[in-house]
């Protein structure tokens, strides 16, 4: 049984463990268990440690439960997601001059219908200054680019992107 996360939600301390899964909730000092203690008229969970109390709004098991759904849900974002709903789309062109070089492509990236544009400038020594790499996100109707590279307006004066519903302006202001 080994420690896969400790992690805190709605206030109290979790572990979640590779086969017994989620264990808790745990006092956040100590990490010793919770038990119920009557308080006057109310139940509330104390520390069997240091006595800290922990005011309890929800029903425990429901607790517990959403407690899980989040450790699982925080497991499955950190997966590349692959759509089968969209077309095995994979188109790509490149081009190139004695001065300029093109590569892009429409392809699915997360479970999204994206484009993917590079374009550089044929320099002797290679940086990634001498390029600029535009994302495109079909669905979202949205243009981005890498700050780490070459702004895009850098090599074109002027770019436009027209989606069904919307027109994306990239231009020059004044002098770079
Ligand atoms: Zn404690």
């Amino acid at each position: 049984m080994a420690l896969e996360k400790l992690f805190i939600y709605k206030g109290f301390m979790w572990a979640y463990h590779t086969r017994a899964g989620i264990d808790g909730p745990k006092c956040n000092d100590c990490r010793f268990s919770l038990v119920f203690q009557k308080n006057d008229q109310d139940w509330v969970l104390v520390c069997s440690e240091c006595s800290k109390q922990f005011p309890l709004t929800e029903n425990l098991e429901r607790l517990k439960e959403s407690a899980l759904e989040k450790y699982k849900s925080h497991q499955l974002l950190k997966h590349e997601v692959v759509s089968f709903d969209l077309p095995p789309t994979k188109v790509g062109m490149e081009a190139e001059d004695e001065h300029y070089w093109i590569n892009a492509s429409i392809r699915q990236k997360n479970g999204k219908r994206v484009g993917i544009v590079y374009f550089g400038e044929k320099i002797e020594a290679q940086t990634s200054k001498d390029k600029t790499q535009l994302f495109i996100d079909f669905d979202a109707e949205q243009v981005r680019f890498d700050p780490n590279n070459q702004h895009p307006t850098y090599l074109l004066a002027k770019l436009k992107i027209e989606f069904p519903e919307s027109v994306t302006t990239l231009e020059q202001k004044g002098e770079i």
